[in-house]
Protein backbone atom coordinates (compact mmCIF):
# COMPACT_ATOMS: atom_id res chain seq x y z
CA UNK A 1 0.00 0.00 0.00
CA UNK A 2 1.09 3.64 -0.60
CA UNK A 3 -0.61 6.51 0.68
CA UNK A 4 0.21 10.20 -1.34
CA UNK A 5 -1.13 13.50 0.34
CA UNK A 6 -2.75 15.78 -2.57
CA UNK A 7 -5.12 18.69 -2.58
CA UNK A 8 -8.63 17.66 -1.86
CA UNK A 9 -10.87 19.16 -4.81
CA UNK A 10 -13.97 17.26 -4.90
CA UNK A 11 -15.60 15.32 -1.87
CA UNK A 12 -16.59 11.84 -1.90
CA UNK A 13 -14.42 8.42 -1.73
CA UNK A 14 -13.96 6.17 -4.94
CA UNK A 15 -13.08 2.93 -5.01
CA UNK A 16 -11.73 1.12 -8.10
CA UNK A 17 -9.15 -0.22 -10.64
CA UNK A 18 -7.04 2.76 -12.12
CA UNK A 19 -6.19 3.84 -15.38
CA UNK A 20 -3.17 5.78 -16.21
CA UNK A 21 -4.03 8.45 -18.79
CA UNK A 22 -1.73 10.89 -20.73
CA UNK A 23 -2.15 14.31 -20.03
CA UNK A 24 -5.15 15.18 -21.89
CA UNK A 25 -6.58 11.87 -23.69
CA UNK A 26 -7.96 8.42 -22.34
CA UNK A 27 -4.89 5.99 -23.87
CA UNK A 28 -3.43 3.51 -22.02
CA UNK A 29 0.08 2.79 -22.54
CA UNK A 30 0.73 -0.74 -23.57
CA UNK A 31 2.68 -2.77 -25.63
CA UNK A 32 1.30 -5.03 -28.59
CA UNK A 33 1.57 -8.82 -29.91
CA UNK A 34 4.29 -9.14 -32.81
CA UNK A 35 0.65 -10.27 -34.45
CA UNK A 36 -0.80 -6.81 -33.86
CA UNK A 37 2.07 -4.66 -35.22
CA UNK A 38 0.43 -4.41 -38.71
CA UNK A 39 -2.68 -3.43 -37.44
CA UNK A 40 -1.27 -0.80 -35.01
CA UNK A 41 0.35 1.02 -38.08
CA UNK A 42 -2.50 0.98 -40.33
CA UNK A 43 -3.95 3.02 -37.15
CA UNK A 44 -1.03 5.24 -37.22
CA UNK A 45 -1.33 5.91 -41.13
CA UNK A 46 -5.13 6.64 -40.91
CA UNK A 47 -4.29 8.78 -37.65
CA UNK A 48 -1.66 11.15 -39.49
CA UNK A 49 -4.10 12.44 -42.54
CA UNK A 50 -7.09 12.89 -39.78
CA UNK A 51 -4.77 15.21 -38.17
CA UNK A 52 -3.41 16.77 -40.77
CA UNK A 53 -7.13 17.71 -41.95
CA UNK A 54 -8.12 19.21 -39.08
CA UNK A 55 -4.88 21.20 -38.61
CA UNK A 56 -5.62 22.60 -41.92
CA UNK A 57 -9.52 23.04 -41.10
CA UNK A 58 -7.72 25.19 -37.73
CA UNK A 59 -5.90 27.06 -39.72
CA UNK A 60 -8.39 28.44 -42.17
CA UNK A 61 -10.59 28.85 -39.40
CA UNK A 62 -8.02 30.50 -37.08
CA UNK A 63 -6.75 32.76 -40.07
CA UNK A 64 -10.43 33.94 -41.04
CA UNK A 65 -11.27 34.79 -37.54
CA UNK A 66 -7.87 36.18 -35.79
CA UNK A 67 -5.23 37.00 -38.70
CA UNK A 68 -3.00 35.51 -40.71
CA UNK A 69 -0.35 35.53 -38.27
CA UNK A 70 -1.97 33.47 -35.41
CA UNK A 71 -2.47 30.96 -38.62
CA UNK A 72 0.85 30.77 -38.33
CA UNK A 73 0.87 28.69 -35.63
CA UNK A 74 -0.76 25.80 -37.48
CA UNK A 75 1.57 26.22 -40.23
CA UNK A 76 4.02 25.09 -37.51
CA UNK A 77 2.22 22.07 -36.32
CA UNK A 78 1.69 20.82 -40.04
CA UNK A 79 5.68 21.19 -40.66
CA UNK A 80 6.21 19.01 -37.20
CA UNK A 81 3.41 16.45 -38.38
CA UNK A 82 4.72 16.13 -41.42
CA UNK A 83 8.37 15.43 -40.50
CA UNK A 84 9.63 12.34 -41.92
CA UNK A 85 11.96 11.13 -39.56
CA UNK A 86 9.94 11.27 -36.87
CA UNK A 87 7.46 9.35 -38.62
CA UNK A 88 10.40 6.87 -39.22
CA UNK A 89 11.04 6.97 -35.62
CA UNK A 90 7.25 6.21 -34.41
CA UNK A 91 7.08 3.43 -36.45
CA UNK A 92 9.88 2.25 -35.48
CA UNK A 93 9.28 2.27 -32.19
CA UNK A 94 6.02 -0.11 -33.17
CA UNK A 95 7.81 -2.68 -35.08
CA UNK A 96 10.88 -3.09 -33.22
CA UNK A 97 9.58 -2.01 -29.52
CA UNK A 98 6.05 -3.64 -29.56
CA UNK A 99 4.54 -0.48 -29.10
CA UNK A 100 0.74 0.18 -29.29
CA UNK A 101 0.10 3.67 -31.67
CA UNK A 102 -0.26 5.71 -28.80
CA UNK A 103 2.26 4.58 -27.38
CA UNK A 104 5.28 5.00 -29.66
CA UNK A 105 3.81 8.60 -30.44
CA UNK A 106 3.83 9.59 -26.64
CA UNK A 107 7.22 8.68 -26.31
CA UNK A 108 8.64 9.90 -29.39
CA UNK A 109 6.99 12.98 -29.26
CA UNK A 110 8.01 13.39 -25.66
CA UNK A 111 11.37 12.34 -26.69
CA UNK A 112 11.44 15.22 -29.04
CA UNK A 113 9.90 18.13 -26.77
CA UNK A 114 12.45 17.15 -24.13
CA UNK A 115 15.82 17.41 -26.87
CA UNK A 116 14.08 20.97 -27.19
CA UNK A 117 13.50 22.20 -23.55
CA UNK A 118 17.19 20.86 -23.01
CA UNK A 119 18.66 23.57 -25.50
CA UNK A 120 17.91 26.14 -22.65
CA UNK A 121 16.50 28.58 -25.17
CA UNK A 122 12.97 30.35 -25.19
CA UNK A 123 12.62 29.71 -28.59
CA UNK A 124 12.96 26.31 -28.83
CA UNK A 125 11.34 25.88 -25.26
CA UNK A 126 8.27 27.11 -27.07
CA UNK A 127 8.66 25.20 -30.20
CA UNK A 128 8.55 22.23 -27.41
CA UNK A 129 5.17 23.12 -26.52
CA UNK A 130 3.97 22.98 -30.41
CA UNK A 131 5.17 19.66 -30.29
CA UNK A 132 2.75 18.63 -27.35
CA UNK A 133 0.37 19.98 -28.96
CA UNK A 134 0.92 17.84 -32.57
CA UNK A 135 1.34 14.65 -29.73
CA UNK A 136 -2.21 15.61 -28.27
CA UNK A 137 -4.16 15.73 -31.92
CA UNK A 138 -1.83 12.09 -33.00
CA UNK A 139 -3.62 10.53 -30.02
CA UNK A 140 -6.98 11.98 -30.33
CA UNK A 141 -7.60 10.87 -33.56
CA UNK A 142 -5.90 7.27 -31.99
CA UNK A 143 -8.00 7.28 -29.22
CA UNK A 144 -11.48 8.46 -31.66
CA UNK A 145 -10.22 5.54 -34.11
CA UNK A 146 -10.23 3.17 -30.92
CA UNK A 147 -13.43 4.49 -29.99
CA UNK A 148 -15.04 4.14 -33.65
CA UNK A 149 -14.20 0.23 -33.60
CA UNK A 150 -15.25 -0.35 -29.78
CA UNK A 151 -12.13 -1.30 -28.99
CA UNK A 152 -11.80 1.60 -26.04
CA UNK A 153 -15.19 0.44 -24.48
CA UNK A 154 -13.30 0.65 -21.07
CA UNK A 155 -14.60 -0.29 -17.75
CA UNK A 156 -14.92 2.42 -15.08
CA UNK A 157 -11.63 3.66 -13.23
CA UNK A 158 -9.90 5.87 -11.58
CA UNK A 159 -8.23 7.90 -13.88
CA UNK A 160 -4.59 8.67 -12.77
CA UNK A 161 -2.33 11.38 -14.84
CA UNK A 162 0.37 13.95 -13.93
CA UNK A 163 -1.76 16.51 -15.55
CA UNK A 164 -5.26 17.36 -16.71
CA UNK A 165 -6.17 20.11 -18.18
CA UNK A 166 -9.51 21.49 -17.98
CA UNK A 167 -10.60 20.94 -21.87
CA UNK A 168 -9.81 17.28 -21.14
CA UNK A 169 -11.66 16.87 -17.90
CA UNK A 170 -14.78 18.46 -19.43
CA UNK A 171 -14.38 15.28 -22.74
CA UNK A 172 -14.29 12.87 -19.83
CA UNK A 173 -17.82 10.33 -19.16
CA UNK A 174 -18.25 10.29 -15.92
CA UNK A 175 -20.04 7.38 -15.61
CA UNK A 176 -16.84 5.75 -16.61
CA UNK A 177 -14.62 8.04 -14.56
CA UNK A 178 -14.79 6.96 -10.48
CA UNK A 179 -12.37 9.25 -9.68
CA UNK A 180 -9.47 11.46 -10.43
CA UNK A 181 -5.86 11.96 -9.15
CA UNK A 182 -2.74 14.38 -10.75
CA UNK A 183 0.33 15.28 -9.68
CA UNK A 184 -0.54 18.58 -10.82
CA UNK A 185 -3.13 21.43 -10.14
CA UNK A 186 -4.87 23.06 -7.10
CA UNK A 187 -8.08 24.02 -5.46
CA UNK A 188 -8.95 26.79 -7.65
CA UNK A 189 -8.34 25.04 -11.09
CA UNK A 190 -10.75 24.74 -13.56
CA UNK A 191 -9.91 20.90 -14.03
CA UNK A 192 -11.13 20.77 -10.66
CA UNK A 193 -13.98 22.91 -11.02
CA UNK A 194 -15.42 20.25 -13.97
CA UNK A 195 -14.48 17.33 -11.64
CA UNK A 196 -16.46 19.01 -8.99
CA UNK A 197 -19.54 19.40 -11.17
CA UNK A 198 -19.11 15.75 -12.41
CA UNK A 199 -19.42 14.77 -8.68
CA UNK A 200 -15.98 12.82 -9.44
CA UNK A 201 -14.35 12.78 -6.10
CA UNK A 202 -10.76 14.27 -7.37
CA UNK A 203 -7.03 15.03 -5.86
CA UNK A 204 -5.04 17.53 -7.48
CA UNK A 205 -1.57 18.46 -7.01
CA UNK A 206 -0.70 15.07 -5.81
CA UNK A 207 3.19 15.29 -6.85
CA UNK A 208 4.93 12.75 -8.89
CA UNK A 209 3.24 9.33 -7.90
CA UNK A 210 2.51 8.55 -11.75
CA UNK A 211 5.74 6.40 -11.96
CA UNK A 212 4.62 4.17 -8.61
CA UNK A 213 1.28 3.64 -9.80
CA UNK A 214 0.65 0.05 -11.92
CA UNK A 215 -2.44 0.48 -15.06
CA UNK A 216 -5.31 -2.22 -13.48
CA UNK A 217 -4.23 -2.23 -9.17
CA UNK A 218 -6.64 -1.04 -7.11
CA UNK A 219 -7.10 2.56 -5.71
CA UNK A 220 -8.60 4.78 -3.43
CA UNK A 221 -9.17 8.21 -3.85
CA UNK A 222 -10.65 10.44 -0.74
CA UNK A 223 -11.84 13.84 -2.24
CA UNK A 224 -12.53 14.73 1.39
CA UNK A 225 -8.99 14.47 3.04
CA UNK A 226 -7.37 14.73 -0.21
CA UNK A 227 -5.49 11.24 0.39
CA UNK A 228 -5.06 8.99 -3.03
CA UNK A 229 -3.99 5.47 -1.43
CA UNK A 230 -2.59 2.89 -3.86
CA UNK A 231 -3.08 -0.84 -3.60
CA UNK A 232 -4.41 -0.71 -0.15
CA UNK A 233 -5.03 -3.43 2.22
CA UNK A 234 -8.18 -4.99 3.11
CA UNK A 235 -8.51 -2.95 6.03
CA UNK A 236 -7.57 0.00 4.63
CA UNK A 237 -10.36 -0.94 1.40
CA UNK A 238 -13.23 -2.27 4.50
CA UNK A 239 -12.59 1.36 5.75
CA UNK A 240 -13.20 2.85 2.40
CA UNK A 241 -16.11 0.98 1.50
CA UNK A 242 -17.85 1.76 5.03
CA UNK A 243 -17.39 5.62 4.09
CA UNK A 244 -18.57 5.46 0.85
CA UNK A 245 -21.91 3.32 1.97
CA UNK A 246 -22.28 6.76 4.38
CA UNK A 247 -21.83 8.94 2.35
CA UNK A 248 -24.28 7.47 -0.02
CA UNK A 249 -26.81 6.93 2.84
CA UNK A 250 -26.66 10.82 3.95
CA UNK A 251 -26.86 11.84 0.68
CA UNK A 252 -29.98 9.99 0.13
CA UNK A 253 -31.52 11.74 3.29
CA UNK A 254 -30.56 15.16 2.20
CA UNK A 255 -32.65 14.60 -0.97
CA UNK A 256 -35.70 13.70 0.69
CA UNK A 257 -35.37 16.69 3.63
CA UNK A 258 -34.27 19.63 1.23
CA UNK A 259 -35.10 18.65 -2.12
CA UNK A 260 -38.00 20.89 -2.11
CA UNK A 261 -37.69 23.13 0.65
CA UNK A 262 -36.66 26.41 0.12
CA UNK A 263 -33.76 27.74 1.64
CA UNK A 264 -35.03 30.28 4.97
CA UNK A 265 -33.25 31.24 7.75
CA UNK A 266 -34.42 30.42 11.51
CA UNK A 267 -35.63 34.40 11.63
CA UNK A 268 -37.36 34.45 8.20
CA UNK A 269 -34.69 35.37 6.02
CA UNK A 270 -35.19 34.05 2.32
CA UNK A 271 -31.35 33.35 0.82
CA UNK A 272 -31.62 32.19 -3.09
CA UNK A 273 -29.49 29.05 -3.46
CA UNK A 274 -28.99 28.69 -7.06
CA UNK A 275 -26.51 26.46 -8.99
CA UNK A 276 -23.34 26.55 -10.90
CA UNK A 277 -23.10 24.63 -14.39
CA UNK A 278 -20.80 23.81 -17.00
CA UNK A 279 -22.96 21.83 -18.84
CA UNK A 280 -26.42 21.95 -20.38
CA UNK A 281 -27.80 18.84 -18.22
CA UNK A 282 -26.51 20.11 -14.84
CA UNK A 283 -29.73 22.39 -15.17
CA UNK A 284 -31.72 19.40 -14.44
CA UNK A 285 -29.94 18.63 -11.43
CA UNK A 286 -30.57 22.38 -10.41
CA UNK A 287 -34.02 21.78 -11.06
CA UNK A 288 -34.46 18.37 -9.05
CA UNK A 289 -32.37 19.93 -6.35
CA UNK A 290 -34.60 23.04 -6.31
CA UNK A 291 -32.47 25.40 -6.77
CA UNK A 292 -33.64 29.15 -7.01
CA UNK A 293 -32.09 28.97 -10.88
CA UNK A 294 -29.02 29.10 -12.24
CA UNK A 295 -26.83 31.31 -10.85
CA UNK A 296 -23.71 31.26 -13.15
CA UNK A 297 -23.57 29.17 -16.38
CA UNK A 298 -20.09 28.61 -17.56
CA UNK A 299 -20.46 28.69 -21.21
CA UNK A 300 -16.81 28.41 -21.89
CA UNK A 301 -16.90 24.67 -21.59
CA UNK A 302 -19.05 24.48 -24.53
CA UNK A 303 -15.85 25.58 -26.77
CA UNK A 304 -13.55 23.15 -24.36
CA UNK A 305 -15.59 19.96 -24.85
CA UNK A 306 -16.01 20.58 -28.60
CA UNK A 307 -13.57 18.46 -30.39
CA UNK A 308 -13.24 18.89 -33.43
CA UNK A 309 -11.01 21.49 -33.13
CA UNK A 310 -13.57 24.33 -34.33
CA UNK A 311 -15.50 26.67 -32.84
CA UNK A 312 -19.19 26.27 -31.98
CA UNK A 313 -21.40 27.76 -34.69
CA UNK A 314 -24.40 30.06 -33.15
CA UNK A 315 -26.92 26.84 -33.72
CA UNK A 316 -25.15 25.07 -31.19
CA UNK A 317 -24.97 28.16 -28.55
CA UNK A 318 -28.51 28.76 -29.00
CA UNK A 319 -29.19 24.67 -28.46
CA UNK A 320 -27.54 24.74 -25.42
CA UNK A 321 -28.76 28.48 -24.10
CA UNK A 322 -32.79 27.29 -25.08
CA UNK A 323 -32.10 23.57 -23.53
CA UNK A 324 -30.96 25.34 -19.85
CA UNK A 325 -33.38 28.43 -20.07
CA UNK A 326 -36.32 25.34 -20.48
CA UNK A 327 -34.93 23.10 -18.05
CA UNK A 328 -35.06 25.75 -15.23
CA UNK A 329 -39.04 26.80 -16.02
CA UNK A 330 -39.02 29.72 -15.65
CA UNK A 331 -36.27 30.12 -12.98
CA UNK A 332 -33.42 32.91 -13.56
CA UNK A 333 -30.24 31.78 -15.78
CA UNK A 334 -27.41 33.80 -15.36
CA UNK A 335 -25.29 33.24 -18.98
CA UNK A 336 -21.95 34.52 -18.39
CA UNK A 337 -20.11 34.87 -21.77
CA UNK A 338 -17.57 33.02 -22.58
CA UNK A 339 -14.21 33.17 -20.23
CA UNK A 340 -11.70 31.43 -22.31
CA UNK A 341 -8.20 31.69 -22.04
CA UNK A 342 -5.45 30.77 -19.13
CA UNK A 343 -6.02 27.66 -18.36
CA UNK A 344 -9.45 27.21 -20.41
CA UNK A 345 -8.32 26.49 -23.93
CA UNK A 346 -10.08 24.67 -26.01
CA UNK A 347 -8.13 21.59 -27.77
CA UNK A 348 -6.70 22.14 -30.85
CA UNK A 349 -7.43 25.87 -31.43
CA UNK A 350 -4.87 28.62 -30.28
CA UNK A 351 -6.02 31.66 -28.96
CA UNK A 352 -3.04 34.65 -28.84
CA UNK A 353 -3.32 33.82 -24.59
CA UNK A 354 -2.15 30.27 -25.28
CA UNK A 355 1.56 31.44 -25.59
CA UNK A 356 1.90 34.44 -23.33
CA UNK A 357 4.05 33.79 -20.30
CA UNK A 358 1.62 35.16 -17.93
CA UNK A 359 -1.74 34.21 -19.23
CA UNK A 360 -3.95 34.86 -15.91
CA UNK A 361 -2.58 38.34 -16.31
CA UNK A 362 -3.32 37.94 -19.91
CA UNK A 363 -5.94 37.87 -22.67
CA UNK A 364 -9.01 36.37 -21.15
CA UNK A 365 -12.67 36.42 -20.61
CA UNK A 366 -13.99 39.46 -21.38
CA UNK A 367 -10.53 40.74 -22.98
CA UNK A 368 -10.57 37.95 -25.29
CA UNK A 369 -14.24 39.02 -26.51
CA UNK A 370 -13.52 42.19 -26.67
CA UNK A 371 -10.46 41.44 -29.30
CA UNK A 372 -12.40 38.84 -31.21
CA UNK A 373 -15.64 40.76 -31.33
CA UNK A 374 -16.89 38.40 -34.48
CA UNK A 375 -16.82 35.46 -31.83
CA UNK A 376 -18.32 37.60 -29.18
CA UNK A 377 -21.33 38.23 -31.36
CA UNK A 378 -22.27 34.81 -32.27
CA UNK A 379 -22.57 33.90 -28.98
CA UNK A 380 -24.43 37.02 -28.08
CA UNK A 381 -27.05 36.34 -30.76
CA UNK A 382 -27.39 32.97 -30.04
CA UNK A 383 -28.15 34.16 -25.99
CA UNK A 384 -30.66 36.62 -27.20
CA UNK A 385 -32.93 33.78 -29.56
CA UNK A 386 -32.88 31.65 -26.55
CA UNK A 387 -34.17 34.36 -23.89
CA UNK A 388 -37.59 33.78 -24.90
CA UNK A 389 -37.51 30.42 -23.52
CA UNK A 390 -36.99 31.44 -20.33
CA UNK A 391 -35.49 34.14 -17.78
CA UNK A 392 -32.10 34.83 -18.84
CA UNK A 393 -29.63 37.21 -17.81
CA UNK A 394 -25.89 38.06 -19.68
CA UNK A 395 -23.07 38.40 -17.45
CA UNK A 396 -19.69 39.43 -18.25
CA UNK A 397 -16.84 37.91 -16.87
CA UNK A 398 -13.38 39.42 -15.41
CA UNK A 399 -14.49 43.16 -15.85
CA UNK A 400 -11.47 45.30 -14.38
CA UNK A 401 -12.58 48.86 -15.68
CA UNK A 402 -15.84 50.79 -16.41
CA UNK A 403 -14.37 51.34 -20.11
CA UNK A 404 -14.72 47.49 -20.44
CA UNK A 405 -18.31 47.50 -19.48
CA UNK A 406 -19.17 49.83 -21.74
CA UNK A 407 -17.86 48.39 -24.96
CA UNK A 408 -19.41 44.81 -24.20
CA UNK A 409 -23.01 46.37 -23.46
CA UNK A 410 -22.13 48.57 -26.80
CA UNK A 411 -21.59 45.10 -29.12
CA UNK A 412 -24.82 43.72 -26.61
CA UNK A 413 -26.85 46.79 -27.96
CA UNK A 414 -25.59 46.43 -31.41
CA UNK A 415 -26.48 42.37 -31.94
CA UNK A 416 -29.95 42.94 -30.44
CA UNK A 417 -30.65 45.85 -32.97
CA UNK A 418 -29.44 43.19 -35.63
CA UNK A 419 -32.23 40.73 -34.23
CA UNK A 420 -34.68 43.32 -34.40
CA UNK A 421 -34.09 44.16 -38.11
CA UNK A 422 -33.67 40.56 -38.73
CA UNK A 423 -37.35 39.83 -36.33
CA UNK A 424 -35.92 37.55 -34.57
CA UNK A 425 -37.19 37.78 -31.41
CA UNK A 426 -35.53 38.59 -28.05
CA UNK A 427 -36.36 39.15 -24.50
CA UNK A 428 -35.24 43.55 -24.59
CA UNK A 429 -34.82 43.67 -21.22
CA UNK A 430 -32.08 41.27 -19.72
CA UNK A 431 -30.31 42.64 -17.44
CA UNK A 432 -26.90 42.84 -17.75
CA UNK A 433 -24.31 42.26 -15.33
CA UNK A 434 -20.84 41.85 -14.03
CA UNK A 435 -18.36 39.51 -12.55
CA UNK A 436 -16.39 41.52 -10.02
CA UNK A 437 -13.14 39.17 -9.92
CA UNK A 438 -10.53 41.66 -9.52
CA UNK A 439 -9.32 44.14 -6.45
CA UNK A 440 -9.84 46.68 -9.12
CA UNK A 441 -13.94 46.29 -9.71
CA UNK A 442 -14.51 45.56 -6.43
CA UNK A 443 -12.52 49.09 -5.53
CA UNK A 444 -14.21 50.86 -7.70
CA UNK A 445 -18.00 49.62 -7.39
CA UNK A 446 -19.42 52.94 -6.74
CA UNK A 447 -18.80 53.43 -10.57
CA UNK A 448 -20.29 50.50 -11.27
CA UNK A 449 -23.53 50.67 -9.62
CA UNK A 450 -25.02 53.28 -11.91
CA UNK A 451 -24.46 51.30 -15.25
CA UNK A 452 -24.69 47.51 -13.91
CA UNK A 453 -27.68 45.77 -13.64
CA UNK A 454 -26.49 42.98 -11.00
CA UNK A 455 -23.41 41.72 -9.96
CA UNK A 456 -21.79 37.91 -8.99
CA UNK A 457 -18.71 38.06 -6.88
CA UNK A 458 -16.16 35.08 -8.48
CA UNK A 459 -13.88 34.58 -5.53
CA UNK A 460 -11.73 31.90 -7.02
CA UNK A 461 -10.31 35.26 -9.20
CA UNK A 462 -10.55 37.73 -6.70
CA UNK A 463 -8.47 35.48 -4.56
CA UNK A 464 -5.75 34.80 -7.18
CA UNK A 465 -5.64 38.67 -7.81
CA UNK A 466 -6.12 39.90 -4.67
CA UNK A 467 -3.19 37.17 -3.26
CA UNK A 468 -1.02 37.32 -6.59
CA UNK A 469 -1.31 33.37 -6.55
CA UNK A 470 -1.94 31.47 -8.89
CA UNK A 471 -4.97 29.59 -8.56
CA UNK A 472 -3.81 26.49 -9.99
CA UNK A 473 -0.47 26.31 -9.12
CA UNK A 474 -0.02 22.92 -6.06
CA UNK A 475 3.15 25.33 -5.55
CA UNK A 476 1.85 27.96 -4.29
CA UNK A 477 -1.67 26.87 -2.75
CA UNK A 478 -0.59 27.61 0.69
CA UNK A 479 -1.59 31.00 -0.17
CA UNK A 480 -5.11 30.21 -1.88
CA UNK A 481 -7.19 30.06 0.65
CA UNK A 482 -10.75 31.12 0.93
CA UNK A 483 -10.82 32.22 4.11
CA UNK A 484 -8.53 35.09 3.91
CA UNK A 485 -8.86 38.04 6.03
CA UNK A 486 -8.14 40.50 2.33
CA UNK A 487 -11.05 39.00 0.72
CA UNK A 488 -13.37 38.58 3.28
CA UNK A 489 -12.78 42.56 3.18
CA UNK A 490 -13.23 43.00 -0.48
CA UNK A 491 -16.54 40.78 -0.31
CA UNK A 492 -17.89 43.07 2.33
CA UNK A 493 -16.89 45.94 0.83
CA UNK A 494 -19.02 44.82 -2.57
CA UNK A 495 -22.26 44.12 -0.56
CA UNK A 496 -22.03 47.20 1.38
CA UNK A 497 -21.85 48.96 -1.66
CA UNK A 498 -24.12 47.36 -3.89
CA UNK A 499 -26.84 47.06 -0.97
CA UNK A 500 -26.77 50.88 -0.47
CA UNK A 501 -27.25 51.42 -4.23
CA UNK A 502 -30.18 48.93 -4.41
CA UNK A 503 -28.50 46.34 -6.67
CA UNK A 504 -28.71 42.86 -6.61
CA UNK A 505 -25.15 41.27 -5.34
CA UNK A 506 -24.56 37.41 -5.28
CA UNK A 507 -21.50 35.19 -4.99
CA UNK A 508 -20.72 32.28 -7.24
CA UNK A 509 -17.04 31.36 -6.72
CA UNK A 510 -16.04 27.98 -4.66
CA UNK A 511 -16.21 29.76 -1.73
CA UNK A 512 -19.91 29.69 -1.26
CA UNK A 513 -20.21 26.00 -1.98
CA UNK A 514 -18.43 25.57 1.82
CA UNK A 515 -20.87 25.17 4.67
CA UNK A 516 -18.89 26.73 6.97
CA UNK A 517 -18.15 29.66 4.64
CA UNK A 518 -21.56 29.87 4.52
CA UNK A 519 -22.41 31.26 7.74
CA UNK A 520 -19.80 34.10 7.18
CA UNK A 521 -20.89 35.05 4.37
CA UNK A 522 -25.02 35.62 5.60
CA UNK A 523 -23.69 37.58 8.30
CA UNK A 524 -21.46 39.45 5.51
CA UNK A 525 -25.34 40.44 4.12
CA UNK A 526 -24.99 38.10 1.20
CA UNK A 527 -28.53 36.90 0.33
CA UNK A 528 -27.84 34.87 -2.75
CA UNK A 529 -25.22 32.05 -3.16
CA UNK A 530 -24.62 29.95 -6.41
CA UNK A 531 -22.59 26.62 -5.36
CA UNK A 532 -22.23 23.29 -7.13
CA UNK A 533 -25.24 21.49 -7.20
CA UNK A 534 -23.67 18.82 -5.79
CA UNK A 535 -24.01 21.55 -2.70
CA UNK A 536 -27.48 22.63 -3.50
CA UNK A 537 -28.97 20.27 -1.09
CA UNK A 538 -26.18 20.59 1.95
CA UNK A 539 -27.01 24.75 1.59
CA UNK A 540 -30.87 24.41 2.20
CA UNK A 541 -30.17 22.96 5.22
CA UNK A 542 -27.29 25.25 6.74
CA UNK A 543 -29.27 28.03 6.06
CA UNK A 544 -32.45 26.07 7.79
CA UNK A 545 -30.99 25.87 10.97
CA UNK A 546 -29.48 29.25 11.37
CA UNK A 547 -30.24 32.68 11.85
CA UNK A 548 -29.06 35.84 10.57
CA UNK A 549 -28.35 37.70 13.87
CA UNK A 550 -26.12 34.27 14.52
CA UNK A 551 -24.21 35.06 11.24
CA UNK A 552 -23.99 38.57 11.90
CA UNK A 553 -21.63 37.86 15.40
CA UNK A 554 -19.89 35.00 13.50
CA UNK A 555 -18.78 37.63 10.65
CA UNK A 556 -17.78 40.30 12.90
CA UNK A 557 -15.81 37.83 14.88
CA UNK A 558 -13.89 36.73 11.47
CA UNK A 559 -13.52 40.22 10.84
CA UNK A 560 -10.62 39.67 14.10
CA UNK A 561 -8.68 37.08 12.47
CA UNK A 562 -5.26 37.90 11.27
CA UNK A 563 -4.36 34.89 9.21
CA UNK A 564 -6.43 32.29 6.43
CA UNK A 565 -5.72 29.78 9.06
CA UNK A 566 -6.77 31.35 11.98
CA UNK A 567 -10.41 32.53 10.02
CA UNK A 568 -11.02 28.46 9.02
CA UNK A 569 -10.54 27.28 12.67
CA UNK A 570 -12.84 29.63 13.83
CA UNK A 571 -15.74 29.27 10.85
CA UNK A 572 -15.18 25.16 11.35
CA UNK A 573 -15.61 25.39 14.82
CA UNK A 574 -18.80 27.66 15.03
CA UNK A 575 -19.84 25.14 12.40
CA UNK A 576 -19.29 22.16 14.00
CA UNK A 577 -21.18 23.51 16.98
CA UNK A 578 -24.23 23.84 15.27
CA UNK A 579 -24.29 20.69 13.01
CA UNK A 580 -22.21 18.25 15.31
CA UNK A 581 -23.88 15.32 13.43
CA UNK A 582 -22.12 16.74 9.94
CA UNK A 583 -18.72 14.31 9.11
CA UNK A 584 -15.12 16.24 8.86
CA UNK A 585 -15.65 16.10 5.23
CA UNK A 586 -18.76 18.33 4.77
CA UNK A 587 -17.74 21.76 6.73
C1 LIG B 1 -14.62 32.87 -10.00
O1 LIG B 1 -13.57 33.34 -10.45
O2 LIG B 1 -14.90 32.85 -8.79
C2 LIG B 1 -15.60 32.26 -10.91
C3 LIG B 1 -16.76 31.85 -10.47
O3 LIG B 1 -15.22 32.10 -12.20
P1 LIG B 1 -14.27 30.91 -12.69
O4 LIG B 1 -14.02 29.99 -11.54
O5 LIG B 1 -14.95 30.22 -13.81
O6 LIG B 1 -13.04 31.64 -13.11
MG1 LIG C 1 -13.42 33.64 -12.60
Amino acid sequence: MKIFQGIPVSPGVSIGPLTIVDSAVRVRRRKVEPRQVEQELERLATAFPAAQQKLEANRDAVGRQLGKEYAQIFEAHLLILNDPKLRGKIETSIRDDLNSAERAVEKNFDQYAELLRGLQDATYAERANDIVDVKTRLLNELLKANQDSGAASERPAILVASNLTPSAASNLDPAKTLGIAAETGGLGSHTAIVATALQIPTVLGVGAFVAQATDGATAIIDGDSGRLILEPTDEMLRKYVAKRDALRREKELLTTNYASASAITKDDVTIEISGNIEFPYEASECRNYGAHGVGLYRTEFLYLSQNDGKLPDEETHFQAYKSVAEKMEGRPVVIRTFDLGADKLPEGLTFASAKEPNPFMGLRSIRLSLRNTEMFRVQLRAILRASVFGKIRVMFPLVSTITEFRQAKMIFRDVCEELAEENIPFDPDIPLGIMVETPATALMLELFVHEVDFFSIGTNDLLQYTMAVDRSNKDVNFLYEQECPPLIRLIKRVVDVAKMYGKPVSLCGQMGSSPANALLLLGLGLRSLSVAPGMILQMKKVCGNVTIKECEEIAQNAMFKETSSSMRVYLQSEFRRRFPETNEYDA
